[in-house]
This record gives structure tokens, sequence and C-alpha cells, in this order.
């Protein structure tokens, strides 16, 4: 079936980047477009005009008719608003067009987007921004094609709407202070420092026919009933083992996707759980690595389609089974190029990148309930803490032998530190980490691997942003600290080892090697002082505690204002989303399970009676008639007192009301589904009334 592919020729063919620019633009606005791009100078409106027109020209090249400003308002997805290129001319022709401006500045009807009260609806206006240093793309939905304009999304009064503005906001804070750090060590070329991340994502692929006979998966994402099969993951069996075709006939089209779109998908593979699997892209700057997995999200979904597939990015679409999460691989790097996380061969004379290790040692100890925060929503609360990877406590994995380094330069004699020049941290121990599930080290929710942290807890449907905006935020307040003080002492070499020291020994505890689903671990770390934040609304007040606001504040990330309504939709998003899984609850129980097993109970009753005619012994079919009709009673209760719990939080609002999700609809549900999957494992199977667990786990 396959034909060869031109990897070459296809990538990035869906992208107006560099190349296109080169070769489309007059020299002179070219050249001002890239400064404008590296330094963030404000775009000449020539050039604007220059590039849009270019852009346009390209784009109708491709197919295009429409344009849309690209954007990631607060709800954690994209949204666009298409406008067509027609501009009607007074003969009654038209001309195709895109204005500068109109690639500059858009202007949404952005009333429906959440704001968190800080734009009421009748002053609905909101203005989309282009993000000149994330590339302009073809989005092809089949039938038609449109150039999406990455933007950044405010208010009329310039408060950020959506993800992408705090993230840009917190990449300029940590250049800043990284940059005076780089001064510091003689380094006066270096003008930028960039963040990078490079995201894992995992998710999982299921039969569309099957799927859609789940309303639970059809409205939540997951499963909200379900009992598990008769196999699961004990095996260990799926994990890097052999794609199976219908999958990797996907993996493939989806790579296709994704390198037109000039995405760097690298590597993909199965997960531990059954239907499960992970894609890799290669890694890029914070924004651009976040438009690009909003879209490879977007893709994925939409490539399953094609396939007769669905891909289900939900953090727990099966209980008992494994969740998915994204591996945040983050860290800095120069201008220049140079990694400013990467220890070299001798990291105990490192100077520069110990303290580099000791500021993300202080940043995460400090802030560690706004890291658990940006890793919130309300599907990730099935893993954080529920027993799975990795556990809510935060901390942070070093490996043995830098942990070692660590330690000498507490104890004062650094001097004396074991070589380490053969260290094997990070990449190369990650294979062997791989094929064992059970290594202590996947535990760890921040690990050092190699030459980045790997921040393992972000959620698997949300955006990243918000994960490297605390990440970058953190690290330039540390590193802002270590800048006050070092650029002020009289003997550099000898303040910078004191302050290394210092900050190591007040932050040592962040620090743990161990595995972290124990519960010895969860009582060391109470020992500790770390904070264990157990569910998203537990973590929402982290946003708005005073130390985050000045955090914040005094980086110009977020401002107390927009902090206030982060908290604010976070409550509404939480409080929506478990509202529709209770309302989906009430109506698969009430709609479809309990007529499924009253017409059981029925045919049971009847064979009782004609058993019995028969003057044969029906004490089987009696007491399984008993036992359905107990688990019946209980499911019965239950959905009664969940529809009475739902209505009481359907009134609340705010806080509260996403309390009483959390505190009472929620455990309702659970009680709810208890005596529901029992009885899908003795009821009839050609009665139950959806797919069960393993016809969605194996069938594809
Ligand atoms: P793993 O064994 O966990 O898959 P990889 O080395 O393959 O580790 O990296 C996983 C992700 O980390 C990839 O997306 C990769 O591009 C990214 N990555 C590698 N180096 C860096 C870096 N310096 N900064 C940010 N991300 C990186
Ligand atoms: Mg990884």
């Amino acid at each position: 079936m396959s034909e060869t592919l031109h990897v070459p020729e296809i990538y990035g063919s869906y992208v107006f980047g560099d190349k296109e620019m080169r070769e489309r633009l007059p020299r002179a606005a070219y050249k001002s477009l890239r400064r404008s791009m590296v330094t963030g100078e404000e775009l000449d409106p020539v050039v604007a005009d220059a590039t849009a027109c270019a852009m346009k020209e390209w784009a109708i090249e491709q197919g295009a008719t429409h344009y849309t400003h690209w954007f990631q308002p607060l709800t954690g997805t994209t949204a666009e608003k298409h406008d067509s290129f027609i501009n009607p001319l007074s003969d009654g022709t038209v001309i195709m067009e895109l204005r500068g401006k109109e690639l500059i500045k858009g202007e949404p009807d952005a009333s429906s987007f959440p704001s968190g009260g800080i734009r009421a609806t009748f002053e609905a206006r909101g203005y989309t921004v282009w993000d000149i240093t994330s590339p302009a793309f073809i989005y092809d939905n089949g039938n038609t094609k449109t150039l999406c304009i990455p933007t950044a999304f405010c208010s009329y009064t310039g408060e950020a709407l959506d993800k992408k503005t705090p993230l840009l906001r917190s990449m300029e804070a940590i250049s800043k202070q990284a940059v005076r750090i780089c001064r510091l060590f003689g380094d006066n070329q270096t003008q930028r420092v960039i963040s990078s991340v490079g995201p894992e994502q995992e998710y999982f692929i299921v039969d569309r026919e099957t799927y859609l006979k789940r309303k639970d998966l059809i409205f939540t994402g997951r499963t909200l009933f379900g009992a598990m099969p008769p196999k699961g993951q004990e095996m260990e069996d799926h994990y890097f083992g052999a794609i199976k075709e219908r999958v990797s006939n996907y993996m493939k089209d989806l790579d296709v996707e994704l390198w037109k779109l000039g995405i760097p998908a690298k590597t993909e593979h199965n997960e531990v759980a059954p239907a499960q699997h992970e894609l890799a892209p290669i890694y890029n700057t914070t924004n651009v690595a976040t438009d690009e997995n909003m879209l490879v999200m977007n893709v994925m979904k939409k490539v399953a389609l094609r396939h007769g597939l669905v891909c289900l990015l939900h953090e727990k679409p099966f209980a008992g089974v494994n969740g998915s999460g994204k591996h945040n691989n983050w860290s800095l790097g120069t201008d220049a190029g140079r990694n400013l996380l990467d220890p070299g061969k001798e990291p105990q004379h490192n100077i520069l990148f110990l303290l580099m290790l000791a500021a993300v040692m202080k940043a995460v100890d400090e802030h560690a309930g706004l890291l658990r925060m940006s890793a919130s929503n309300p599907g990730n609360d099935h893993r954080l803490g529920a027993n799975e990877a990795p556990p809510a406590v935060i901390s942070m994995f070093l490996g043995e032998q830098l942990t070692t380094v660590v330690e000498h330069i507490i104890a004062g004699n650094d001097e004396s530190v074991p070589s380490v020049s053969n260290m094997k941290v990070g990449v190369s121990t990650l294979p062997a980490i791989h094929k064992d599930a059970t290594d202590r080290n996947r535990t760890s929710p921040f690990a050092f691997t190699g030459n980045k942290f790997e921040f393992r807890m972000v959620p698997s449907s949300g955006c990243i942003a918000d994960a490297n905006t605390v990440l970058n935020t953190i690290a330039a307040d540390a590193l802002c600290r270590f800048a006050d003080e070092l650029e002020g002492a009289q003997d550099f070499d000898t303040a910078v080892r004191a302050l290394i020291r210092r900050e190591m020994t007040a932050h040592q505890r962040i620090i743990f090697n161990g595995n972290g689903y124990t519960d010895e671990w969860l009582a060391e770390a109470a020992r500790r002082g770390l904070p264990n934040i157990k569910s998203m609304v537990d973590a929402i007040p982290e946003l708005t505690k005073r130390e985050s606001i000045e955090l914040f504040e005094r980086h110009g990330v977020y401002t107390a204002k927009e902090l206030i309504a982060r908290a604010d939709v976070s409550y509404e998003l939480y409080a929506k989303s478990i509202n529709i899984e209770a309302l989906t609850m009430i109506d698969m129980a009430g709609k479809d399970i309990i007529p499924a097993v009253v017409r059981y109970t029925t045919d049971l009753a009847t064979s009782v009676a004609a058993v019995e005619t028969a003057g044969v012994d029906a004490s089987v079919q009696k007491e399984l008639l008993t036992r359905v009709t107990v688990l019946l009673r209980q499911t019965s209760n239950a959905l009664a007192e969940l529809k009475l719990r739902q209505a009481k939080a359907a009134v609340l609002t705010g806080e509260a009301q996403a309390r009483a999700y959390h505190d009472d609809v929620f455990p309702a549900m659970e009680v709810l589904r208890a005596p529901v999957d029992h009885l899908e494992m003795i009821c009839d199977g050609t009665l139950w009334p959806m797919p069960t667990y393993g016809e969605l786990l194996f069938n594809v």
C-alpha cells in the first residue's frame, strides 16, 4: 500500500514559514519582519501590508478562501472566526484581499468566551493580535482550507483573555532574568534566552462504531460506568508492543498531516494501557510548541475519524487502567543555541549549571502549589494523587549522581565531589525506564532528564501554556533574586558558590529519587512540609494567594485582576464538567441501565415460575433474581440521591458551586457507579445496553 513518501517535499508545505517569507517578500521587508520576530520590535505598517499580501497570495495558491485569527481562549481549546478574503468593489466585482491591519489585529465578538468577569457581555469587545513568532498555517478540513493566523486574545482594556498572552509575557520574563545571569558569567553576546518545550502526548484510540454506543464517551470523553474486562494491562504486553495495522495506518496518516503543518512528529509508540499510545514531536520554543500541541490534538481527532476511529484525549477514559498525560520537557537555551540546563561532562565544576539547578530547585520548592494548579483540570483529578503516575505531591528527581553532587555541595566539601564524568542521568537511562513500568523514576512528577526538566503532571487534554507560563515565571523569579544578589558581589566566585550552597540546602527537601506511589513517601513528604493538593478545586486558590499575585505582578505576567478572573473561570469550568458528567450518568442510569436490568428481572421471574411449574429446583434463578433486585434497589436509591445533589449544586455559583460538585456530587456519582458495574458482571450480556470495557479496549 505504501508508495514512496517524499517527506522533505511535504514537510511544512502548509506553513507560511521562513522559506516562503524570504521568497515572496521584498528583501527589505523580509529583513524588517525577521528583526521584529527576533527582537519583538513593533512591526512597520508597510511591512505588515507586504507580509499580509504575500501570505494571502500563498494561501490562495494552497486553495484557501478564508482566513482566521486562531487563538486559545480560557476554555483550554482553540477558537477561530472565519473571514473570507473577498472584498467587494463598487463595480460589483470582488478582489481577494488581506490587509496588514487585518493580519495584525482582529476583533472577534468575544462575549461568549469565558473571561472571569473581566469583560461583561455588553462590552463584548476583544482583540486578537498576531503572534509573529508563531507561523501562520493552512488548516485543511476536507472541503475547506483556511489560513490560520496564530494570535493572542485580549480585552479592550488590555487584560489577557487567553493562554498565549501570559505565556509570551513569561517568556520575556525568563529571558530578561536569564540574560542577567549570563552577563555575570562574562557572556556579553546573548541577547535572549529562550524557553523550549517538547510535549509527549498520550492518547487512546477506540473504534468509532463502538464509541457511538457510549453516551458517556460522547458527552464527557470518559466512561462513567464499566466493569473491568477479564484482561487489563496486567500482562504489560501493550507497552512498546507491535502496533496493530489499523492503528499504524492511522499513525502514518497522522504523521503526514502533522509534517505538512511543519510539526516534527518524531516518535510514536504504544503506551502501558491497552489502546493507549503516545506521540512526541521535536521540541520548540514554548509558544510555538504550545500552538503545535493544540494543533496536534486537533489533527489527532480529525484523522482518527477518517479511519473509523476516535481519539480520546481525556486524562482517564477508563477506570482501572492507566490514564493519559503529557510529559512537558522544558529547558532554557541562549539565542546562540547553548542549553543552560546542560550539565556538561563535569557538572560538579559547571558553576552556571549548578546555579541554574539551584534556581529550579528553589522555584519548584517555593511554588509547588502553583505548578500543581497549572496541571489541574477536572480529568486530571483521576490521575494525580489517585494511585497513578504521578502523585499529587511535587518533588524533583535528579538521579543518583547529580544528587551526590548536590549532597557534597550542601556538606561543604565540593572540592571532593566524586568525578561524575560518566554521568548517566537522563537520556541514556530513559530507555530502561520506558521498558519497566515499575521503575521508580517514572513516578516522579518533575524529573531532570539529562539537559531538561520533565514535568509529568500536565493533563493530556489540556493546553500546555499554563504549565509553561508558571515554569518560566517561577524560574525567572529565582534567577532574578540570584542576579540581584550576585550583581552586587565583591568577589563573584566566592559569592556564587556560597549562594548555590545556601539555596541547595534550603530547598533540598524537594529532591526525592524514590518511589512516589508509596504511602511511606506521602508520610515523608508531609514531614518535609511539601504540599499535597488533592484536587483541582483545592488547587485553584493557589492562583490568588498573595505570594502568587506578587510573583506574577513582579514579572509582568498576570495582573491581580487577571488571576482572580482565571480562578473564577477555573471554578466554573470544574462545576460545568462535573455537572455534565452527573447529568450523563442520570440519563444513562434512568433511561438505559435500569430498564435493561428490569427486563432481566422479568426474564428471571418468568424463568423461576416456569422451572417451578416443571417441578424442578429453581433456587439458582431465585438467588440470582434476589441479588439483581438488591443491586437494582441500590442503583435506584443512588440515582435518586445523585439527582438531588446535582439539583442543589446547579443553583450555586463560584467557588461554593465547584466545592459542591467536588464534595457532594462527585462522591454520589461513585456511589451510583458501584452497583451498576456489579450488575454488568451478573446480568445477561445480550441485554446490557452498551459496549463493555473489553469491547472498547480490545477491538481496534
Ligand atoms: P524520552 O525518552 O522521554 O522520550 P526524549 O529525549 O526523546 O526523551 O525527549 C522527549 C521530548 O523532549 C521530545 O519532545 C524532545 O524533543 C524533547 N526535548 C529534548 N531535548 C529538549 C530540550 N533541550 N528542551 C526541551 N525539550 C527537549
Ligand atoms: Mg519522557
